[in-house]
């Protein structure tokens, strides 16, 4: 499976960029993807202090006509405007296969492996791999598909059951 990542309003350096991704193909080391990154874009700026609303960039990767698999990884704080209101670290649009991340207030290697986390969690969402409701481990850490999930006690890849529904998914698709 390939899949683009367009830095969008991406503040943060290159070499950040590069963590993530690696981090993020650990996570879906189960199967073989291939990350692709393309040309950053500017959409609403990257120094802005104000959070952005996350379907935002929905609209900007559909506006652009990127193809199904794409990921806007931004450094701005998202909310989710059409729900909820409130923070989010992602959001995911299984019908598109587009996605957004964003960081998590974390920094350094947190921020590495927050944000790979976010990344991996909406493109499993993609296979309509819904949240676990109860604590269900993937190694020592939580599934990367429980809801809220944070570096310090859930794991860059998902449990077995979520792999395997990852898996039929790309098999059907
Ligand atoms: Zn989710
Ligand atoms: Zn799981």
């Amino acid at each position: 499976m390939k899949i683009n990542i367009v830095p969008a309003d991406w503040r943060f350096s290159e070499s950040d960029l590069e963590r993530i991704i690696g981090c993020a193909n650990e996570g879906l080391g189960f199967v073989p993807v291939e990350f692709n990154v393309l040309a950053p874009r500017k959409v609403h700026g990257a120094s802005g202090m104000g959070r952005v609303d996350a379907n935002k960039y929905f609209e900007f990767l559909q506006d652009r006509r990127y193809r199904k698999g794409t990921v806007a990884i931004v450094s701005r704080t998202l909310y989710d405007g059409s729900r909820t209101k409130e923070f989010v670290q992602g959001l995911s649009w299984a019908d598109e296969r587009y996605a957004v991340a964003g960081p998590n207030h974390l920094y350094g290697v947190q921020r590495h492996l927050g944000l790979a986390q976010t990344l991996v969690h909406e493109i499993l969402h993609w296979g309509k791999i819904m949240h676990h409701r109860k604590r269900v481990y993937a190694g020592d850490k939580l599934c990367v598909m429980m809801p809220n999930g944070g570096p310090g006690y859930t794991s860059l890849g998902p449990c077995s059951r979520c792999q395997s529904r990852f898996v039929q998914y790309l098999n059907a698709a």
